[in-house]
């Protein structure tokens, strides 16, 4: 292709733009990458303000989104999403970034492998998506918590706190029989020992908000690694917002500028990727469908650990758990179990009108009590769709709601779920909340693998009736199993790069 700017043109520097780009740099193809983020951060300020704000403004909001959401951080990585991507939600909550690493600057690191089970209705086989699992644990470091054997590729564990410890050491002697509901140490992206530019987890419990020493992983990280390849160029600032296909492909970016290659791999996250192909993609009637996890948090105490101190640990999940309620192949949901005493006490206790020695010691008194559970059912479990805005004709709107007897679905999950809290010794306080359809972020389905029709995409992620135009960030995973995503988005990215590596040994026009 004449006045081709690369062989590939990555769009997204988030979890799957980096995992394509490595094997293709790999092999020796020019990768041009553009984000709409820059790497301008707020460093300078105090980790109070950070995660408060400098007037407190993240305790005055309320929009349904977790705590952790409203930190002026995480509003910095979202907000512009929500302004500049031209989606709106009706009854569903748009979560998206247009940040260099994308949500990966402020997501919650946990890990989940899928088995052959749950790809079973996919167009590849689960052996090519293991050998994709095992080359991204070894790059971005994945590391248990203790009580667990190490596997090859793992870094060594990290210590339980103190109240999961205890909780995991209840359900060792009373675990139920049938394995209906499972408990285990959690596997997180995260180091327990440094790596050149990246430290090992001090084990200082304030990491929910952003790790300072670079432990949680970031794909902001792997862009410091591919830059110093000859192959690769990052170009900051580039907000695409339109596809033409020409010889090959050309990206229009807001600023009036156009970069074209033989081929365009889209890894702008599920909502971005809808918003740059709407032009694309048969809107109009039914509308997109989209896969997101009803997720449900659920506050706990645990009596036996009431004036208890915590111990040293990090503050992402501690446990894992899976929980089976019901016959049907939806009946089963996967979640997590957080420390309290570990989120970062002393911006809470500054702010106590209990001046500082009465507020530590009141929040001391049950922070090492504490819990959070959060659960997330599968994607089967949510109704959304993106429709075209008839109103603007331009912009999208994602329509959310929940699927035909949800209701039912989740009286049983509570009624079982009481059932394990309670053989966990476990008190659930009162204030347990469904999130609106979007918070999760845990997003698929709206451009399959395997599925025919213009919505449709090959095994490698090319878009049906597009050649030349791949995705692969979450768009294309079938379908939306309760378990954590991110790592088999970058695992799938990191296939079809491969496979693209390999087949395409030129450009392709
Ligand atoms: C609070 C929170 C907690 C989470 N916790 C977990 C967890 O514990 N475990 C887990 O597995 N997952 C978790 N997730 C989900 C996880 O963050 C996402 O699955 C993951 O980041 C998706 O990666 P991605 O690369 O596909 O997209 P993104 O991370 O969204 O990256 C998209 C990239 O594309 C760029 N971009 C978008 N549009 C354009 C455009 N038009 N032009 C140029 N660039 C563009 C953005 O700037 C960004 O860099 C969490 C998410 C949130 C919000």
């Amino acid at each position: 292709m004449k006045g081709a700017d690369a062989d590939f043109i990555i769009i997204g520097s988030g979890p799957a733009g980096v995992s394509a780009a490595f094997p293709l740099i790999a092999a020796g193809r020019r990768v041009l990458m553009l984000d709409a983020g820059n790497d301008l951060g707020s460093q300078e300020e105090s980790r109070s303000v950070r995660i408060l704000g400098s007037d407190l403004e993240s305790l005055r909001v309320d929009d349904g989104s977790s705590p952790k959401l409203q930190t002026p951080v995480s509003r910095g990585i979202v907000e512009r999403f929500r302004r500049d991507s031209g989606i709106a939600g009706a009854g569903f909550m748009p979560i998206g970034s247009l940040a260099r690493g994308g949500l990966s600057n402020i997501w919650g690191a946990q890990i989940s492998y899928l088995d052959a089970e749950d790809i079973a209705d996919w167009p590849i086989d689960i052996a090519s998506l293991q050998r994709s699992y095992e080359r991204i644990s070894q790059r971005i470091g994945i590391s248990r918590n203790a009580d667990f054997t190490e596997s090859a590729n793992e870094q060594p564990v990290l210590p339980l706190g103190a109240t999961a410890a205890h909780i995991l050491q209840r359900h060792k002697v009373a675990k139920p029989v049938d394995g209906s509901f499972r408990l285990f140490p959690a596997v997180n992206a995260m180091l327990s020992q440094a790596r050149p530019g990246r430290a090992a987890c001090d084990l200082r419990g304030d990491c929910l908000y952003g790790c300072p020493s670079g432990a949680i992983y970031n794909s902001r990280q792997d862009l410091l690694l591919l830059r110093k390849s000859p192959h690769f160029r990052l170009l900051d600032n580039m907000r695409a917002v339109s596809l033409a296909r020409n010889a090959g492909w050309t990206v229009g970016t807001a600023d009036g500028l156009s970069f074209s290659a033989p081929r365009i791999i889209l890894a702008a996250g599920v909502l971005g990727t809808a918003a740059l192909l709407a032009d694309h993609l048969p809107l109009e009637e039914q509308g997109l469908r989209l896969l997101n996890s009803p997720t449900l948090a659920i506050p706990l105490l645990s009596p036996a650990r009431l004036l208890r101190s915590s111990t040293p640990t990090h503050s992402l999940a501690q446990l894992g758990l899976s929980l089976r309620y019901g016959g049907g192949t939806s009946d089963y949901v996967t979640g997590a179990i957080y420390e309290v005493g570990s989120l970062p006490a002393q911006s809470f206790i500054n702010r106590m009108p209990l001046g500082r020695k009465a507020g530590r010691a009141a929040f001391e008194t049950i922070a090492g009590s504490l819990l959070v559970a959060t659960i997330y059912y599968p994607g089967d479990q949510s109704r959304s769709y993106i429709h075209r805005d008839a109103t603007t004709g331009r912009s999208l709107i994602i329509r959310g709601g929940f699927a035909d007897g949800f209701e039912i679905r989740a009286e049983a999950l509570k009624k079982a779920l009481r059932r394990e809290w309670k053989r966990l010794g476990l008190i659930q306080l009162p204030g347990a909340s469904l999130a609106e359809p979007g918070v999760d972020a845990h997003f698929a389905g709206t451009l399959p693998m395997g599925a025919s029709g213009p919505s449709g995409t090959s095994a490698d992620g090319e878009l049906n009736l597009h050649p030349g135009l791949h995705i692969v960030d979450g768009s294309i995973i079938p379908d939306l199993s309760s378990k954590y995503i991110t790592m088999t988005i970058m695992a799938n990215a990191d296939r079809i790069a491969h496979r693209l590596a390999e087949t395409e040994a030129k450009p392709a026009l």
